[in-house]
């Protein structure tokens, strides 16, 4: 894979080089509330911009069905960017339109522009090479080189992820050499214990990862909504928690894996549960109660894991040598679920393990529950992209950038 220093050395200035950035932030009512991945991605387009090179960044934002739709600006993102390099930052209200071709033919060296959504076009995500290949066709035309550098996309097989770099001479930026660099460190030679916290939302997509953790890491430790889909294997009644029905024949096989390998797997022993979803907006105090992980009442939901379960993650990551967590252990948005998310940062902050926090939203959950996120040892931008990383999945958009 070409490094970005190796294209800097051979020369940027005056080339207009296409940096495919994710910069799939977090909105609420068209303010940002977490930029860091627009941060992230600040070191290679100022490498970029230094050289003298005119710098169009790409990104997708939220899922738009493939037209322009205002909620899903890149708007607000690049005026973002644009502060934090501390220069105007041009923006074009099109993809490959119009707009996009007068603003990137209008910059000069050394000059930042940001194009529209990329996913206001139906050809971004199409399952049709065609379809794809024809918008990478027309992104093409608006650059000279290619730099891949959002990691939080590259296990999207997208026109801009996947198709342009075939297309253009490419590099990698240096997100995503920092981001591999860190995956490897938890694939290849694994500081032992190696311990895994997942949590979050998004139970069938994590579960597949599981599968292979099982045969590496030496405990795994689960919390958020799959813990559920855990519970219930095991027997127990969940209520109205979040349940992946069909993932228990799955998730059993799971757990006696781990009883035959050693693998410790670790569940909540309590929980705190609610007769409703609390109101993320007003964050108006609901009234938890806990409750023993194997009794939990029909009518009410899981949305945190309780207080003895916090003490048992701590001390399940107090001698780890080597963390990776994604996905936050409650709905810790709202201030009466943050608790077992916060407990198992402060465990990782605790223990002198190299940490891996992964998951957009593990990341923002550490940064808004006030946690200096520079005490962790790696933050990545893709949670997804991690994920499948540590699966040993072939990731589309690393593959394109590899010779
Ligand atoms: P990440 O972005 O870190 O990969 P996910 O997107 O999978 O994480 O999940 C994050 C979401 O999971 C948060 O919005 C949080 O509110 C939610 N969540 C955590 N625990 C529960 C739970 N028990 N029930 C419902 N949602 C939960
Ligand atoms: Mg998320």
């Amino acid at each position: 894979m070409k490094t970005i220093d190796e294209l800097l050395s051979e020369g940027v200035a005056g080339r207009r080089v296409f940096v495919r950035a994710d910069l799939n932030v977090p909105l609420e009512s068209g303010t940002i509330t977490d930029d860091g991945r627009i941060r992230a991605v600040l070191p290679t387009v100022k490498a970029l911009a230094d050289a003298g090179a005119k710098v169009v960044v790409a990104s997708h934002l939220g899922r738009p069905k493939g037209a322009p739709d205002p909620a899903f600006s890149l708007a607000p993102a690049a005026s973002r960017l644009g502060e934090l390099l501390g220069s105007a930052v041009a923006f074009a209200t099109d993809t490959v339109g119009e707009s996009a071709r007068s603003t990137v033919a209008g910059l000069s060296d050394g000059q930042v522009a940001v194009i529209e959504n990329l996913r206001f076009n139906p050809g971004e995500t199409s399952k049709d090479d065609a379809e794809r290949g024809a918008f990478a066709d027309q992104l093409a035309e608006l650059a000279d080189l290619y730099v891949g550098d959002g990691f939080g996309a590259v296990h999207r097989k997208h026109a801009s992820v996947y198709d342009l770099p075939a297309r253009l001479p490419h590099a990698a930026g240096h997100l995503i050499a920092t981001e591999v660099g860190v995956l490897k460190k938890l694939t290849e030679d694994v500081q032992r214990p190696y311990v895994v916290a997942l949590g979050g939302a998004k139970v069938s997509d994590k579960l597949a990862v599981i599968d292979e953790l099982l045969g590496k890491a030496d405990r795994l430790l689960i919390g958020g909504g799959m813990a559920y889909t855990f519970l219930k294997a095991k027997g127990h009644e969940v209520g109205i928690s979040l349940l992946q029905e069909d993932q228990i024949p799955a998730v059993t096989e799971y757990i006696e894996r781990a009883e035959k390998t050693g693998v410790e797997l670790v569940l909540p022993v309590d929980v705190l549960v609610s007769p409703e979803f609390p109101d993320l907006k007003t964050k108006a105090p609901t009234h938890p109660t806990t409750v023993a992980a194997d009794a939990i009442p029909a009518d009410q939901e899981g949305l945190d894991i309780g207080p003895e379960t916090r003490k048992l993650y701590a001390s399940k990551l107090a001698d780890a040598a080597t963390v990776f967590w994604n996905g936050p252990m409650g709905v810790f948005e709202h201030p009466d679920y943050a608790e077992g998310t916060k407990a198992v940062a402060q465990a990782l902050l605790d223990s002198r393990a190299f940490t891996v926090v992964g998951g957009g939203d593990s990341a923002a959950a550490v940064r808004l529950l006030g946690f200096d996120e520079d005490a962790f040892g790696h933050i990545s931008t893709g949670g997804g992209a991690s994920l499948e990383y540590l699966e040993g999945k072939t990731l589309p958009g690393l593959a394109a950038l590899e010779d």
